[in-house]
């Protein structure tokens, strides 16, 4: 059976910067700061493309919702290895309702047997998006995956749980999303990148698309996180319970 894998993929703050809270107190600042793929979202690609050199896919379509710089991420997602990339453009900062909404409407253009998308987005820690887009498909999910097999129309999923890991079995179309494990991601080689360049980019409007994007939650602060503050090296067993039991107060 091959079938077409639909990868969503979402630009974010690159994971190796420190998060900055925003001057207005309500997210995190994204001016002048390197963007990247949500890592997530390339281990799910990556995935999907190993799926299409197994043979069980056809071809791997991405699909970035976000402002016209996400371009830049479907640009990677082609280096990497996808056939083609969809544009949902939007200048709003969508909350996971309205991204599964806009996903629903592209599964029903692009016919997917698959959508292989990240946990969660390491931006704001969702991880709602799969789970929301699979109940309003009807279809079933796989969460968190560890490992992919695809057989007679169905997909083994190995996810990862507290105390082990549990096998589901679905039949596609489903929506899995990738945990940590699943795989390495492939870097994309500078011919891939050139390539990448030729290879079809559409560009949707998000406000066009017959979707409801208005927000239902509220940001009330964002704020650092205490800092820590410095410990002190005890000499003895004996100081040491004293301290607990005077300053930490914890015996
Ligand atoms: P979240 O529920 O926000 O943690 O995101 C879970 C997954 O949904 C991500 O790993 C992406 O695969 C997908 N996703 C979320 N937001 C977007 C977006 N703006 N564009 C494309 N995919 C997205």
């Amino acid at each position: 059976m091959t079938m077409k894998v639909l990868v969503p993929v979402k630009r974010v703050v690159d994971y190796n910067i420190k998060p900055r809270v925003a001057a207005d107190g309500r997210g995190v600042e994204t001016q002048g700061v390197k963007m990247s793929m949500n890592p997530f979202d390339e281990i799910a690609l990556e995935e999907a493309i190993r799926l299409r050199e197994k043979g069980h896919a056809s071809s791997v379509v991405v699909v970035s919702i976000g402002p016209q710089a996400a371009q830049d991420t479907l640009r990677t997602a082609m280096a990497m290895g996808a056939d083609q990339a969809i544009l949902v453009r939007t200048d709003a900062a969508l909350e996971p309702l309205a991204v599964a909404n806009l996903l629903k409407v592209i599964v029903e253009r692009e016919n997917p047997g698959l959508v292989s998308m990240g946990k969660q987005a390491i931006d704001d820690d969702m991880n709602a998006t799969g789970q929301i887009l699979a109940a309003k498909l009807g279809w079933p999910q796989a969460t968190f995956a560890s490992q992919v097999k695809i057989h007679d129309g169905k997909a083994e999923v190995s996810r990862e749980v507290d105390g082990g890991i549990e096998v589901v079995n679905v039949s596609l179309p489903a929506v899995i999303t990738a945990d940590l494990r699943l795989n390495e991601p492939r870097y994309a080689s500078l011919p891939n990148i050139m390539k990448a360049r030729k290879k079809p980019l559409e560009t949707l409007d998000a406000e066009s698309l017959g979707v409801d994007l208005t927000p239902r939650l509220k940001v009330v602060n964002v704020s650092e996180p205490p800092e820590r503050q410095a410990g002190v090296i005890v000499e003895t067993v004996d100081e040491l319970v004293h301290k607990l039991k005077t300053e930490a107060k914890v015996l």
